[in-house]
């Protein structure tokens, strides 16, 4: 009997332990349809289909988002569905033209500076994630993989520089080409200029100046999750925010960050979402996709035309990027690699 208590009794704790729901009761959880953020890419790969990706010429992409609030309706991984849905449009661009590409599972540990106060803004400093991201350039490179080309999805400023930083000291090293394909209006204001190596600018559509500020989580960005990411949605919740209504000036000081941006958009959205849509959410993903897939391309076209000029003179080439192409047999090998097992 006393053996059938204890076993009862460890049966219990067992259970108590193993078994009860991991989150107490009233504990939010994701929605159970969520969709996967790896579907698509390198992550679903073994080694040997990396491998023969990098042989075949395939260019790598990859996003880089942050894990951020944005306000009650969205949720913190915003910033890195949207530029994943974006990556998975630009694949498909660039296959069309023949250029085939590996997806890296996106980057999600982004700098949080101005929304930094509120919780759910996951901040990592931005000398940890240049690092990060140097390696990643790294380890792509030693797979085999030549060019690599970033987006963001988070318009932080720290978070660009961050990104912006490691993208120059990668091209100090012997690594693979990384390119940081970055949205005009946002690389004019963290200081980047057209034409640096190392950096794309893309022209996505402007925004209406006239408009009021729609910055975070507003009716553009509610639109892009409407589009393409539902599931994670709080629907019900978009119609009753109101709009935030900031001038200029208090633009400025949101823009400082921190509790200056908290006290000043306390639901943690700064725009009017309840003006969102899935029709303007599709027509914005497929224009940013199609600058960011015209930017590569042209980046592409660009060293293809490097490559050729170098091979055609006798003296010795200097040109990184140059002689990295002449290494590989020219953008050719890239033209023509189709991989189209490992695209869509
Ligand atoms: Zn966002």
């Amino acid at each position: 009997m006393r053996k059938m208590v204890a076993q009862a009794w460890l049966l219990a704790l067992f259970a108590g332990v193993f078994l009860a729901p991991s989150a107490a009761a009233g504990a939010p959880s994701p929605p159970p349809d969520a969709p996967s953020i790896l579907a698509g890419t390198a992550a679903d790969l073994t080694w040997l289909e990396f491998e023969a990706a990098a042989k075949s010429g395939a260019v790598i992409l990859w996003a880089i988002g942050s894990i951020e609030e944005h306000g009650p309706h969205l949720p913190l991984a915003t910033d890195t569905y949207v530029p994943a849905n974006e990556l998975a449009r630009v694949q498909r661009t660039l296959s069309a033209e023949g250029v085939s590409s590996i997806i890296l599972p996106p980057y999600y540990w982004g700098v949080n500076h101005v929304t930094g106060a509120f919780p759910g803004s996951i901040h990592i400093r931005p000398e940890t994630m240049s690092a990060l991201l140097q390696d990643v350039f790294q380890s792509v490179g030693r797979s085999g993989f030549r060019d690599l080309f970033l987006i963001t999805g988070h318009y932080d400023a720290a978070h660009n520089r961050a990104i912006s930083d490691a993208v120059r000291k990668a091209r100090l090293t012997q690594g693979p080409n990384v390119t940081f394909v970055v949205p005009a209006a946002l690389g004019t204001r963290i200081g980047l200029t057209r034409g640096e190596p190392g950096f794309a600018f893309a022209d996505l559509p402007a925004a209406d100046p006239n408009a009021p500020p729609d910055l975070h989580a507003g009716k553009t960005e509610t639109s892009m999750m409407l589009a393409g990411a539902p599931a994670t949605v709080r629907t019900g919740k978009i119609a009753r925010l109101p709009p935030t209504r900031l001038d200029a000036a208090e633009l400025a000081v949101w823009r400082r960050g921190q509790e200056h941006a908290r006290a000043l958009t306390p639901g943690g959205y700064l725009g009017a979402p309840a003006q969102a849509s899935a029709a303007l959410g599709e027509t914005v993903l497929a224009d940013e996709a199609a600058a960011y897939a015209r930017a590569i391309s042209a980046a592409l076209g660009t060293r293809q035309e490097k490559a050729r000029d170098t091979s055609s003179r006798t003296q010795p080439n200097h040109g990184r990027t140059a002689s990295r192409s002449e290494a590989s047999g020219g953008f050719a090998a890239v033209a023509e690699a189709r991989t189209p097992t490992l695209q869509d």
